[in-house]
């Protein structure tokens, strides 16, 4: 046997004498070490096959073990000559033999290895391969098992100074596959690591395309590394699977397609996985199709993830991982550490017995990261599962029965996996009305969103069978939504189009309405409570579009029996929660979650870490709830977060600073100590870093202190089993001492902690401004790489970012470019940054909703004339009748971004522009900052294609690097240029128009922007009565489009932006008041004249007298001269004109359609036949009316002469005194014209 250790040990370089050998290890230490690790783990293998006497074989897997702790994948530089010398010297002497039973030698090594790890060793009958020429032993044993500390861990070595105690960590954090474990056994572990362990167990040949996000999580780490490791798989048909890097590009997948031809062709039946983020997923497309139509079970798991490379944040927007849909590869998703086991599993499963390709989606930002407790189940029976599925494989002809095989599948994994699935789970009421259809991470929130709602979970989307999830959705459904993690586009959402395409088969009395909700940015918002809201808006506006991050999150439902506690630690502090969290887990046998959020965007990364964990397995985890305990690794972390928001009421916090009672009252911020006292936070302090010093802990002796003083501190009735916990996790070199070194530091953390006592004066301090900023610091890490997405939503449109700073010395008052991190700081942190999102037009404006966008004219007419309302609920927006609204109009996104191409800039390119002061500031006041993006100020803020200024011209000559360019500008600008000049302005050029043409002249966007005025808004006069409808606003508009002399069309700038609007659109409006008001009393008759869209405000002031009527009150005479092309097309609002006409509050509707007839009829020959009713009601002193004119300009004059003439023959006067009597009208403001 020995020989075989020596040929194997040789063979892995490990005995090497030769001095070149050790300086080839040092010069290339990783793939070395490597190397080194994968035979020791073949060694162990030998060593548990080869019957050795107990004592000899405890020996050698004792130091090996001792070894392999050593060799930490992060520090590989620690395995040292000498070390491998003492290994070869502990396998070669170990002679002395005592009699060890099997049992015993299990018990034995399961102490040796961590208390997490289980080992199972029947040694057995052995067989023999070759691998690289060197005959190796294995065991054909199944149940001979590697454990979890075999695959990467964090091993520590830290030698304390004053004990000369060696103390090494055995917690394996970053947990590896596991072994044959029991099936009921808890295991910690993360998302990815979860799916890693099936996928490894289960094939002979997986693909690796790292994500871009992450250089060390990413879904396939850790296959990597078990199978440099040497780990087998659970079939045992090679030593260890083949884990091959690929790198994402296009055709990414052309590997994986060849190896599933040579596969086929070869009628192999080896196993193919894929692990890889969903941007792999978007060059893999075109092979997809292929892998699809090969009917191979190739299992692709993938992360969904999109990176935002400019905020440097990931979101959980599946857009990417859906590309793949129509490929004819099935989809399956998971959405928590559990359920990407489970469905891992299923994957296999299904592949396997359908011969299909399956791709399984999990949640990149959240599940993949997380860790938690999960149910596993051992890797052989998972095996035979598959083994079992691929015997019984089916051949579906269509789609409903595929789905109908793949639930067959699901049902039969029940028994294994304590859990059954179906393609579209419905949860909830049977009589429910509203269905939530869910698809990704909002599934884990969308539980108990009130009465009569039920929840469908999509677990199949590929294929989707419109039976089964017609079946799945209750007869009594009234309304569904879509929710899915999708980006905002205007486009809908991919599953929404799925659910709206099956209820063209729905049988029921009522189709059900859908609405699509696409979350793909707000993933940081889903909780149950915001989930809850949002069913609430959708109901309430009727299937209206929403602006998501206007929903407010509904209060959570109570936790039950669920503790958490909140670490806040630096990258420079010890990981404790990690250690933490695996006490509760695997010591004490609670249910255990903990997920971080990581700021690296500071010197040392600030890491929120919140460790959930319960004794019951049903209730739900949630991240949104306080926890009773905190503790703050640095304290520098308390002035740039609001550390208190989280913590319940009377919590714990314990501060690890140097500091005494005196010193926290005089280094912490009022406005901390205020909210201590609010919420009567039990404060302790301690100061660990000087008790490792004077104990001389490093490293692991730091960590075991921080635990201790974790447990110490943290009231729980767990804390003695945790202790022993502590003991399990750390080998030493001598137990006593390690004891003793237990002991001493609980006894000096006993010492350390300073109780801080409530001290009642931090209620009773005022708070000032600043301190008033310190309460409103951000209260969560907002991860910057990995983690949780944020909700910036930096495409926001009506949103402006200002920033409190003064101009710095030397800075010119321009707008200046900067970047994406400053801005996404200044959203994210708002409180900190003083940073306030507004409207274009700061405090005159308002933010309001459309809910109806309807043409009124026939889509066969060539003019669109249509109707405007926008909901004004809680907005704020008051009007009169009579008033404008102001519409605050962008340009087209697709002409900005074209520009922007075509200027050679990036739409993201972020802009910092100062803003006016306001013309009544005090003095001193500071001007303040709006921050965009290039494209967010090109579309909304500067009128880029609005007719350029000889201004304009004349700024960009200096800029002309072309002489012949040049000149040319000076000459339009020049008197001799004059009709040239002209003929331009005719041709309706613009800004943009000017820069394409003169490309020499190429200001740089600062410089731009300056020359660039901004886009004025356009004014509406409103067609509604505030009384008769308080919460909307009514607009009637013609959309402005003509045909430039060269031909070319062109469109209304803010008419154009309203026409592309849809229903829940947001628009930024402001008020305009007018002197189109309506007479003092209600008695006085109204005479109105309107042309075209001039009709709007007689709509208003109709609308206000009918509400008048309505309560009671005697309202006088209106008439109405409406005119219009013709009826048939343009009877604006004929309908409830008739009506008004017919109840008499119209009292005379005078209509003129210019070209309904031969002759032509205007509102004035209308007008003309009403001579003597005019003149009474004008000029009756009892009756006292007003006249009032609106739309275009042209008919004021017809108009005019129409009244002057009624007035000539009442009054039996002459034109000149009419004409007077006319002026005189004008100045009373009874004689009112709106011409545009
Ligand atoms: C008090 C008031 C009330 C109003 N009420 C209504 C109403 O109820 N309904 C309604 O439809 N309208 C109303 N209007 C008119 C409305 O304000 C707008 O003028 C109209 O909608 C056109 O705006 P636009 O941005 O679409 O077109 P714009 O882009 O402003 O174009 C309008 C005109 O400007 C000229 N022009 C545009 N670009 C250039 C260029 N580059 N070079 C040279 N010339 C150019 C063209 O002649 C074009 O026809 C009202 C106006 C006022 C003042």
């Amino acid at each position: 046997m020995l020989t075989v250790l020596h040929t194997l040990a040789n063979s892995a370089g490990l005995f090497s004498k030769n001095q070149a050998a050790i300086t080839n290890a040092s010069a290339n230490p990783a793939q070395k070490i490597n190397k080194a690790l994968q035979n020791l783990h073949v060694v162990r293998k030998i060593i548990l096959t080869q019957n050795l006497p107990e004592d000899q074989e405890q020996a050698a897997l004792t130091r090996l073990d001792q070894i392999l702790d050593q060799i930490s994948v992060n520090s590989l530089s620690v395995l040292t000559y000498t070390q491998i010398q003492d290994l070869a010297a502990a396998l070669t002497v170990t002679t002395t033999s005592t009699t060890t039973t099997s049992k015993e030698l299990t018990q034995i090594l399961s102490t040796i290895r961590s208390s997490s790890s289980v080992i199972t060793t029947t040694t057995t009958k052995t067989i023999t391969k070759t691998i690289n020429g060197t005959t190796v032993t294995t065991s054909e044993d199944d149940n001979v098992s590697v454990t979890s500390s075999e695959g990467p861990s964090s091993a520590v070595t830290v030698v304390d100074e004053l004990d000369n105690l060696s103390l090494s960590i055995r917690s394996n954090i970053a947990l590896g596959i596991q072994g044959d474990s029991k099936a009921s056994a808890l295991q910690l572990t993360s998302g990815n690591l979860a799916v890693e362990h099936v996928a490894y167990a289960l094939s002979d040949l997986l693909f690796v395309y790292p994500s871009s996000a992450s250089q060390h999580s990413y879904l396939g780490h850790g296959s990597e590394q078990w199978a440099k490791a040497g780990l087998s798989n659970a079939t045992n048909s090679v030593l260890a699977p083949q884990v091959l890097q690929m790198s994402t590009r296009a055709n990414a997948a052309s590997a994986v397609l060849g190896a599933v031809s040579s596969a086929a062709s070869a009628k192999a039946t080896s196993a193919i996985s894929t692990l890889a983020s969903s941007a792999a997923i978007v060059n893999m497309v075109p092979n997809l199709y292929q892998i699809a139509q090969a009917n191979r079970p190739v299992v692709f798991h993938v992360t969904a993830e999109s990176v935002d490379s400019n905020l440097n944040v990931l979101r959980g927007d599946y857009s990417d991982v859906l590309v793949a849909r129509e490929t004819g590869i099935l989809y399956l998703a998971s959405n928590s550490v559990q359920e990407a086991y489970n469905v891992s599993v299923l994957a296999h499963a299904v592949a396997a017995g359908t011969n299909q390709s399956v791709i399984h989606v999990l949640d990149g930002v959240k599940t993949s990261q997380q860790v938690e407790a999960i149910k596993t189940v051992g890797d052989q029976a998972l095996a035979a599962f598959v083994k079992q599925e691929q015997r019984n494989a089916v051949v579906a002809h269509d789609e409903e029965s595929l789905v109908s095989a793949i639930e067959g599948i699901f049902d039969r994994a029940s028994a294994l996996l304590g859990h059954s699935y179906k393609a579209f789970e419905y949860t909830g009421p049977k009589d429910a009305e509203t269905v939530v259809v869910v698809y990704g991470p909002a599934a884990n929130v969308a539980h108990h969103l009130g009465d009569k709602v039920g929840v469908l979970n999509i677990r199949l989307y590929r294929p989707w069978s419109f039976s089964h999830f017609l079946k799945a959705i209750p007869t009594s459904t009234k309304n569904v939504i879509v929710v899915e993690p999708v980006s905002n586009t205007t486009a809908h959402g991919p599953i929404f189009l799925d659910v709206s395409a099956s209820f063209n088969l729905w049988t029921g009395a009522h189709r059900p309405t859908v609405t699509d909700v696409k979350y793909g940015l707000h993933g940081a918002s889903l909780t149950q409570g915001w989930i809850k809201a949002l069913v609430h808006q959708v109901r309430a506006t009727k299937g209206a579009k929403l602006d998501l991050a206007s929903i407010v999150a509904e209060p959570e439902l109570a936790q039950g029996d669920v503790n958490q506690v909140i670490f806040w630690e630096t990258a420079a502090s010890s990981a404790v929660s990690a250690h933490v969290a695996k006490h509760f887990q695997s010591a004490l046998g609670q249910r255990t979650q903990h997920s971080s959020r990581v700021n690296s965007y500071r010197h040392s990364a600030v890491i929120e870490t919140r460790v959930q964990y319960s004794k019951s397995n049903t209730v739900a985890f949630n991240e949104s709830s306080l926890a009773g305990y905190a503790t703050v690794q640095d304290v520098a972390v308390l002035a740039e977060y609001n550390v208190v928001a989280s913590l319940k009421q009377g919590a714990t916090l314990v501060l690890n600073a140097p500091w005494s009672v005196e010193e926290l009252e005089a280094k912490t911020s009022a406005a901390f100590r205020f909210a201590l006292g609010a919420k009567q936070i039990q404060v302790l302090l301690i100061d660990l870093n000087t008790v490792a010093k004077e104990l001389g802990l490093l490293g692991a002796g730091k960590t075991l202190l921080a635990q201790i003083a974790f447990l110490k501190t943290h009231s729980s009735n767990l804390n003695d089993a945790a202790f022993g916990a502590i003991a399990r996790q750390y080998e030493t070199t001598n137990d006593k001492l390690f004891d003793g070194l237990i002991s001493s530091l609980i006894e000096r953390v006993d010492k350390e902690v300073i109780e801080v006592p409530q001290n009642p004066n931090w209620l009773a301090i005022e708070l000032g401004e600043a301190d008033q900023a310190a309460l409103a610091l951000p209260k969560h890490v907002t991860s910057t790489v990995r983690g949780i997405a944020n909700a910036f939503d930096g495409s926001h449109a009506t949103t402006a970012v200002e920033e409190s700073s003064a101009p710095e010395e030397g800075e010119v008052a321009l707008g200046k470019t900067s970047n994406w991190h400053k801005a996404a700081w200044q959203l994210m942190f708002s409180e900190a940054f003083d940073t306030r999102q507004v409207l274009s037009d700061g405090d005159h404006s308002y933010l309001v909703k459309i809910t109806e966008n309807r043409r009124l004219t026939p889509t066969t007419y060539d003019r669109n004339v249509f109707h405007l309302e926008f909901d004004t609920t809680n907005t704020g927006l008051k009007y009169d009748i009579g008033d404008a609204l102001g519409i605050h109009g962008w340009n087209d996104t697709q002409e900005v971004l074209d520009f922007i191409e075509f200027y050679g800039e990036k739409p993201q390119t972020v802009v910092v522009v100062p803003r006016a002061l306001a013309k009544n500031a005090p003095e001193g006041t500071i001007a303040r900052h709006q921050t965009n993006s290039l494209l967010q100020i090109l579309q909304q803020t500067l009128d880029l294609f609005g007719r350029p200024s000889k201004r304009f011209y004349a700024d960009l000559i200096p800029y002309a690097t072309n002489a012949a360019e040049k000149e040319r500008l000076t000459h339009l600008i020049s008197a001799e240029g004059a009709q040239e000049f002209k003929d331009r302005v005719e041709e309706t050029l613009t800004h943009a128009d000017i820069l394409r043409e003169f490309p020499s002249a190429h200001p740089s966007i600062p410089q731009l922007i300056n020359m660039l005025p901004a886009i004025k808004p356009r004014h509406y006069s409103i067609a509604s009565s505030q009384k008769a409808h308080p919460n909307s606003v009514h607009l009637l508009i013609v959309a402005v489009e003509w045909t430039a002399p060269s031909g070319k069309a062109r469109f209304g700038q803010c008419t154009r932006y309203l026409t592309s609007l849809g229903v829940g659109d947001n628009v930024t409006v402001s008020i305009k008041p007018s002197v189109m008001t309506l007479p003092p009393s209600p008695h006085q008759p109204v005479i109105m004249a309107g042309l075209g869209t001039g009709m709007a405000p007689f709509r208003a002031f109709i609308q206000e007298r009918a509400w008048q009527k309505a309560q009671g009150i005697d309202v006088g005479p209106m008439i109405l001269y409406f005119g219009s092309r013709n009826r048939a097309n343009e009877y604006l609002y004929g309908e409830e004109l008739e009506a008004y006409h017919a109840d008499g509050l119209l009292t005379h509707l005078r209509l003129a359609f210019s070209r309904d007839q031969k002759e032509k009829v205007y509102i004035q020959n209308k007008m003309n036949e009403d001579g003597t009713l005019l003149h009474k009601y004008l000029l009756d002193a009892e009756l006292n009316g007003h006249f009032y004119l609106c739309g275009p300009t042209w008919p004021a004059g017809d108009v005019k002469d129409a009244i002057v003439q009624s007035f000539m023959d009442g009054e039996a006067c002459a034109a000149i005194d009419a004409n007077r009597i006319v002026n005189k009208l004008k100045e009373e403001e009874r004689y009112v014209l709106e011409v545009y």
